[in-house]
């Protein structure tokens, strides 16, 4: 695509694949596990094939590959690679990276599978793994010592949408010759473009707001300067490949990324200001509200605060039980990133295996109820959160 285009330009054109022959609008769908061979030369079985032909859809597709194209131009990649889900974009990633005798310092907030990977799956292959404090900058940098072989941020966070100055603890990894991941699932690079500001990879589950639509599982992996031919074998060998199908759906979704994020972005922060002045309504936590501890480093950070908040109900963990039980519209379940908003309740979901004195730590309270705000018309939402609030 064209440099100059804007982002909701090559959210619709960016990768896509032109059939000549017949010339459809879309990206067809190469629903095939396997591809005719052109020759018998035995280099084409070993996978040696010219650029443009396919072997098989486990090692690479042409749907897939449109949308691969897409990721990596919408990231300001040159290269992005796409997984059956988010988890296998991690785990294969972390395992083409890491090896037996290696470090990886993250946070102590990111995404629960990503936690339990690295605390309990990593450190059996002999790889050391250091969770420092999340919103702490300077506990993070301090803990890449040398020696450190990767650093995995995310940014905002699940549930409370704390932040990391990730331009900064990149420059101080890379100092001690770490690499730098990202997991840019909240923001999108929509509203946050990490590899513009060094970071080496970026991480994104598709699942979330590239889809759209809660229909499909995706993950992708997208670089710069990195060279993503060895994650790509990797995948291979791992199996996390994307069916195209899938991948068809991921682009449909993608192609109103941009549209979907700016209304997310809005009535997330609409929802925010509202929940704040809400007398049943403890406390926000939204990047984009000015009260919010972290807001001048999101203002530097990001162009738009994103779809996900949480708030801490009055009356403890019974009031948010009924609170969110009692909502009509906003339905329970979760996941989020989709056109529907969505509740759930970080101590009984993605937080519950933590011990109560483990939360208070992190600051997730027994009361907190976290909204991905959908693009619903945002009075409408209003009044469900209203009728909720006072049911309870
Ligand atoms: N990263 C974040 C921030 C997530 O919220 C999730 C899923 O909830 C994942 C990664 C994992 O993605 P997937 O469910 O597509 O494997």
């Amino acid at each position: 695509m064209d440099e100059h285009n804007g982002l909701a330009t090559r959210s619709v054109h960016a990768g896509e694949r032109r059939d000549k022959d017949i010339g459809p609008v879309n990206t067809p769908i190469y629903q095939s596990s396997t591809f005719y061979f052109p020759t018998a030369d035995p280099r084409t079985w070993q996978g040696e094939v010219p650029d443009g032909s396919y072997i098989y859809s486990r090692y690479g597709n042409p749907t897939v590959d449109a949308v691969e194209r897409k990721i990596a131009d919408l990231e300001s990649g040159k290269r992005a690679l796409l997984f059956a889900s988010g988890m296998a974009a991690t785990s294969t990633a972390l395992l083409t990276f890491l090896e037996a005798g290696d470090r990886i310092v993250s946070q102590e907030d990111i995404y629960g599978g990503s936690y339990n990977l690295m605390r309990y799956h990593l450190p059996p292959l002999g790889i050391e793994v250091r969770f420092a404090p999340t919103a702490d900058t300077e506990a993070l940098i301090e803990a890449i010592t040398p020696g450190t072989n990767m650093v995995w941020l995310e940014s905002p966070t699940n549930p409370l949408l704390k932040l990391v100055d990730y331009p900064e603890v990149t420059k101080a990894a890379h100092e001690q010759g770490a690499m730098v991941v990202i997991d840019n699932t909240f923001a999108t690079p929509i509203n946050q473009r990490p590899l513009e500001r060094g970071v080496d990879l970026v991480m994104e589950s598709g699942t979330k707001y590239f889809g759209g639509h809660s229909d499909l599982l995706a993950g992708a992996i997208v670089a710069n300067g990195t060279d993503l031919e060895p994650v790509m074998r990797k995948r291979i060998v791992l199996g996390g490949s994307m069916d195209p199908l899938a991948a068809y759906l991921l682009e449909r979704g993608m192609k109103t990324l941009a549209l979907r994020v700016r209304c997310h972005n809005q009535n997330a922060l609409a929802i925010a200001e509202y929940l704040e002045d809400h007398p049943l309504v403890e406390r926000v936590h939204y990047p984009g509200l000015d009260r919010h501890p972290q807001h001048t480093l999101a203002a530097r950070l990001m162009s738009g605060y994103g779809g996900m908040l949480s708030f801490e109900v009055k009356g403890g963990r019974t009031a948010a039980e009924r609170t969110m039980s009692s909502m009509r519209l906003i339905k329970m379940a979760t996941s989020l990133g989709g056109v529907e908003s969505l509740v759930s309740m970080p101590l009984n979901s993605s937080h519950h295996a933590l011990p109560p004195e483990e939360r208070a730590r992190l600051g997730i309270k027994d009361s907190l109820l976290r909204l991905s705000v959908g693009i619903e018309d945002v009075e409408d939402l209003k009044e469900d959160l209203d009728q909720a609030l006072r049911t309870a």
